[in-house]
């Protein structure tokens, strides 16, 4: 069965592993954040984030996963790259990039997913910009998670609230089910229509993602065959809460 197609409901135990891996995860995405400042490698943020993992008995879903294998514990992807960027040594962090961070934490037999994207220094009106709302789309999102609502009623929130402020979410990368796997059903895409797709039922565990550009939402594959960048190289931003469908508010995992 494709990944897509296949929704598993969580019961109220196996979220309580899944807010302890999320905690994990808020703990990894704190330390990496604090140490985003202009000369740092992105191969010594991935080091930084590993270490955190392998104090709390996790490891990263992302390392090894995919073809070709992706080599880190963390992706670590600036300005023009929207997701999926490898940490390298030689790769150095400069004043005014804005960089996105993203990790899963992979704990108790369970993935808990999330990202933020933030700026180096001093960054550019525009790229603060871009921050905000991509932040403020994954929100709007979240709001969005309740029984009875579908995932295109997610889906067109977000893209909606991105497009009202003049800017782009990706066609080719969306949000996911997660639980024992990185990638469960449903797909929840950064586009959609409401009243349309899967329903939202409490159990489900969802990683929302919205990956957003400002030029145009095209997208185009970096020669180490991971990076995916902005097709006309303008600044993209990734943020993403793993969230609990719930009889109430929607439960976000991945915070401390
Ligand atoms: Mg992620
Ligand atoms: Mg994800």
């Amino acid at each position: 069965m494709d990944w897509e197609r296949q929704v598993n409901i969580k019961n109220p135990a196996e979220i309580a592993i899944m807010r302890e891996a999320g905690r994990i995860n808020a703990t990894v995405l704190a330390t990496v954040r604090a140490l985003l400042q202009p000369g740092v490698s992105t191969a010594e943020l991935d080091a930084a984030a590993e270490q955190v993992l392998k104090k709390h008995g996790a490891v990263s879903p992302f390392k090894g996963y995919g073809h070709p294998p992706f080599p880190s514990s963390i992706t670590v992807s600036i300005n023009a790259e929207l997701v999926h960027g490898i940490p390298s040594a030689t790769r150095l962090l400069n004043e005014g990039d804005i960089v996105s961070i993203d990790c899963g934490t992979y704990f108790q037999g369970y993935v808990a997913d999330s990202a933020f994207t933030a700026g180096v220094g001093k960054v550019s009106p525009k790229a603060q910009k871009l921050l905000e709302v991509t932040e403020k789309a994954l929100y709007e999102g979240i709001a969005k998670m309740r029984p009875g609502n579908r995932t295109g009623d997610v889906s067109a929130t977000i893209q909606q609230y991105v497009e009202r402020h003049g800017f782009h979410v990706t066609r080719e990368y969306t949000g996911h089910g997660v639980g024992r796997e990185m990638h469960e059903g449903p797909q929840v895409p950064n586009y959609g229509k409401p009243g349309t797709g899967v329903p939202l039922r409490t159990g489900m565990v969802i990683a929302l993602e919205p990956m957003v550009l400002i030029g145009t939402h095209r997208t185009k594959i970096l020669a180490d065959k991971w990076t995916v960048a902005s097709a006309d190289g303008s600044l993209t931003a990734h943020f993403e809460h793993s969230v609990a469908v719930t009889e109430g508010e929607p439960l976000i995992l991945t915070v401390p």
